[in-house]
């Protein structure tokens, strides 16, 4: 038997609750694969404190875990407040551009001067995921008059959504650029692009991280009208796609998102691009120790679709229980993994010989019972293809020589990277792959391996498909 290892990538965002040494072992050993830094919120000190920490952790543990760098974008915020606003039905609130003065008790300055030109009076502003409600009573002198509709707290740097609009910011604003500039030296594995609207802007920060000599892999995050509108074109320009529903499901009707979301899901795999599911999955979590019904089936439903990943916000920024979330997520996704799949994959479209070669590897692991396919890759791609292809039961052993190729890996369904150097000739790599995979009870004497690979033989990469048993 090969040993389960769990195929579905979890993804934890960094915040107060989790941004310790201590919680973040933990929430390593629980199964947390990438850890997320939310630009919104987080501070450029801090940043540069947890991703060594991070790195030296995972280190010590022996895991391949990845960083993400997730920036604000083009989204419409309030300001810093000292303390949050407690707001009730009928209180008067204002919002303030271009450094305008309110003499009301809640006022707030908002970072996008055109807010004041999108909006007209009567109409319903959403803030803070759609959660907060206010009308707009009138406007002048750069300032915006609301009646609060439904009652809660409003903090610091809580987003306006405008359906429908489209907001005068650049799809990266300077924020963004400085944000991304710290990314690249401090070489994190993955930035998000908020409010990604079309290809151009994917195309954009790609031209950014290289301008400042990052590796990292561009993740288009889909959570408007616009990017629902141009989804085809974004999937092919970014290296992944973020299902962000937060917003999403604010920015569209709300009927709609479980129907986007399965169009974006479905044609996401279908290119070939890694996946993730993002936002609410277990938000109940933040206060209780155990998930509602409806929200393990949310998860299951995002494994059952074989996402690339699944990803929590609140549960492990500001959460109770953070760890817990984790091991509730790894536990269902285990378990459904086993259940049964929605098979997108049987729709991939190969485009080039070594995703044809790589489909004949895969067909051959789904047709051997006890068998792991180990992929031999130095820029990741053959291991980007194999996963694509959700192979049935074989794990993918991803063989790279490079830390930061593992890293990248690391977000793609059912891959396993391995860090191992691969220049000692072919026969001698794969006997030291074999005692690895052995030495770390990955897989067994009498499983079969199916060996990928596109390695270097003489001047000229040569791919190969070859099977062994142990
Ligand atoms: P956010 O993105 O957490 O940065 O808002 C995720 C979402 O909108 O779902
Ligand atoms: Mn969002």
């Amino acid at each position: 038997m090969i040993p389960s290892l769990r195929k579905t990538r979890i993804i934890a965002t960094l915040g107060p609750v989790s941004e310790t040494s201590e919680r973040l072992r933990e929430l390593m050993q629980a199964g947390v694969n990438i850890f997320r830094l939310n630009m919104s919120h987080a501070h450029h000190d801090t940043i540069r404190k947890v991703v060594p920490m991070i790195r030296q952790i995972a280190q010590e543990l022996g895991l391949v875990v990845g960083i993400l760098m997730d920036t604000q974008g083009p989204a419409v915020r309030t300001g810093d407040l000292p303390s949050k606003f407690e707001l009730k039905v009928g209180d008067i609130l204002e919002f303030t551009v271009r450094g305008a003065q309110s003499e009301e008790t809640y006022s707030v300055n908002v970072n996008y001067d055109g807010l004041i030109d999108d909006i007209s009076e009567g109409d319903v502003m959403l803030v803070d995921n759609g959660v907060l409600h206010l009308k707009v009573l009138s406007k002048q002198n750069n300032r915006i008059r609301c009646e609060v509709l439904t009652p809660g707290p409003l903090g610091s740097r809580r987003h306006i959504n405008l359906p429908g609009v489209r907001v005068n910011l650049p799809p990266l604003t300077e924020k963004d650029i400085a944000d991304v500039i710290l990314g690249c030296e401090l070489e994190v594995d993955f930035i998000a692009l908020s409010f990604c609207r079309e290809a151009n802007d994917i195309l954009e920060m790609k031209r950014l991280i290289e301008k400042n000599h990052g590796t990292a892999r561009v993740i288009a995050k889909i959570e408007d009208q616009s990017a629902v509108k141009f989804i085809e074109e974004i999937i092919e320009a970014t290296d992944a796609v973020m299902i962000a529903r937060g917003d999403l499901g604010v920015e569209c009707p709300m009927e709609e998102l479980p129907i986007i979301q399965r169009r974006i899901m479905k044609k996401t795999i279908q290119l070939g691009r890694p996946v993730i599911v993002a936002t609410h999955l277990l938000e109940s979590m933040i206060e209780n120790p155990v998930p509602t019904r409806a929200e393990i089936t949310d998860v299951a439903n995002a494994v059952f679709e074989q996402a690339d990943a699944i990803m929590l916000s609140g549960e492990t920024t500001v959460g109770k229980y953070p760890v817990e979330c984790v091991r509730v997520m790894d536990r269902v996704a285990r378990r459904i993994e086993r259940s049964g799949y929605a098979a997108y994959a049987k729709q991939t479209e190969l485009e080039n010989e070594h995703q044809k070669t790589t489909r004949a590897g895969v067909s051959l692991a789904n047709s051997l019972p006890d068998s792991a396919l180990v992929v031999f890759t130095s820029r990741g791609f053959m291991a980007d293809y194999a996963s694509q292809l959700r192979p049935q039961t074989a794990p993918i052993f991803a063989i790279t020589s490079s830390e930061i190729v593992a890293r990248q890996l690391i977000l793609n369904w059912g891959t396993h990277p391995i860090v191992a150097s691969t220049d000692q000739g072919t026969k001698q790599i794969f006997s030291d792959v074999e005692e690895i995979l052995l030495k770390r009870s990955l897989v067994e004497k009498g499983n079969s391996l199916v060996i990928l690979s596109d390695l270097e033989e003489g001047d000229k990469n040569v791919d190969s498909i070859e099977l062994r048993k142990i």
